[in-house]
């Protein structure tokens, strides 16, 4: 079996999510014969293909159409790379860019696509994949009828691959920037700059809900209380859809699925929605004045209190710690 990961990258290294992508395609080897590639996509790319080459051989596609991820030329040259390269499986981290990237490619292949995958085992020669359904109050085990297979695996579910020794090959891949579809634009990257780390890649996030009144209060009780433990800050929907928070902070069903090892969750009631995002985190805190709030059934330590009186409190003790 050939297994195709697709890296996602910042220009000078891969994501940790394609790190966790890499090893559950690792862990699907069994064979002598079995081998997993890692595609990595964009221009003047050296830096990146040789973080991956670290883990496992590498298939650079270097060009100036790839400067920047256009889900249809991204997709043609992934689809393109997988019928060159026979691959069997197309593997890549669950994340926004997977769901615009990775399945389009997968509607130019017209294989089979199962995304969010959490567990990957082989029923003899199959795979057999589980991936939540109904905001995680399922666990479905399916089958994938076709070829190729193209998975997106939860970064939470999976462990990082473990480095292969010594620096493995990278392989140029033809890219004919001319042949390539043409029809976005890439205008701008609007990027809010943050001091903080990315709520999906942080050991520890501190979110805040309905129970925070303003963008201000945000700011100073759950982004004072991240600072203080160099934590990301998350959001429930109904900050978001307030304006209160960017979207990009939303944890949950339709946000960011989080597995941090501290989760502390401040005015949040514990919707099923926001928990699909976040239960799976090691340690969870609630702050809630509701001692009858969902949240509580699913945190490690519960404080039924003000967040905007406990807030500060934390915040002065973990200056003074
Ligand atoms: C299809 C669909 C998808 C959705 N996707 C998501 C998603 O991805 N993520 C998500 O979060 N939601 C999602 N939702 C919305 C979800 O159902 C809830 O409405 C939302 O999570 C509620 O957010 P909340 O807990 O901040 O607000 P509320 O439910 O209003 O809870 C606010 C909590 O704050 C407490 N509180 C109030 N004041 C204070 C205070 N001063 N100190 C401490 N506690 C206080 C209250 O007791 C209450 O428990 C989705 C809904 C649908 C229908």
């Amino acid at each position: 079996m050939h297994i195709l990961v697709v890296a996602e990258h910042d220009g000078h290294r891969l994501r940790p999510g394609c790190l966790t992508a890499l090893g559950c395609a690792n862990s699907l080897v069994r064979d002598p014969d079995d081998r997993v590639e890692c595609l990595v996509l964009g221009h003047h790319i050296d830096n990146v293909a040789e973080d991956a080459a670290r883990f496992v051989p590498v298939l650079s596609a270097d060009g100036p159409s790839l400067h920047n991820p256009v889900a249809d030329r991204y997709a043609r040259q992934i689809a393109d790379v997988v019928v060159t390269s026979a691959a069997d499986v197309l593997l890549a981290a669950s994340s926004t860019f997977a769901r615009d990237i990775v399945s389009r490619a997968a509607g130019l292949l017209g294989g089979a696509m199962a995304s969010d995958v959490t567990a990957v085992q082989y029923d003899g020669d199959r795979l057999v994949l589980q991936r939540p359904m109904f905001a995680g109050a399922v666990t479905a085990r399916i089958l994938l009828h076709g070829q190729p297979q193209i998975i997106t695996v939860r970064p939470t579910a999976f462990e990082p691959a473990d480095e292969a020794g010594a620096a493995c090959p990278i392989t140029p891949v033809a890219v004919r920037d001319e042949a390539l579809p043409n029809g976005i634009t890439f205008e701008r990257l609007d990027s809010r700059s943050s001091h903080r780390p990315d709520v999906t890649e942080a050991r520890i996030v501190v979110s805040g809900g309905r129970g925070i009144r303003s963008a201000d209060d945000f700011e100073n009780l759950v982004g004072g209380v991240a600072d203080c433990l160099e934590g990301a800050t998350g959001s429930s929907r109904a900050l978001v859809d307030a304006g209160i928070t960017p979207n990009e902070l939303q944890v949950g069903q339709t946000g960011k699925v989080v597995a941090p090892e501290l989760y502390i969750a401040m005015g949040i009631s514990g919707a099923v929605q926001h928990l699909a995002g976040m239960k799976n985190s090691r340690v969870i805190v609630a702050i809630n004045t509701d001692p009858d709030a969902p949240i509580f059934e699913v945190a490690d330590y519960g404080l039924v209190g003000d967040a905007y009186e406990v807030a500060p409190q934390l915040i002065d003790r973990l200056h003074a710690s």
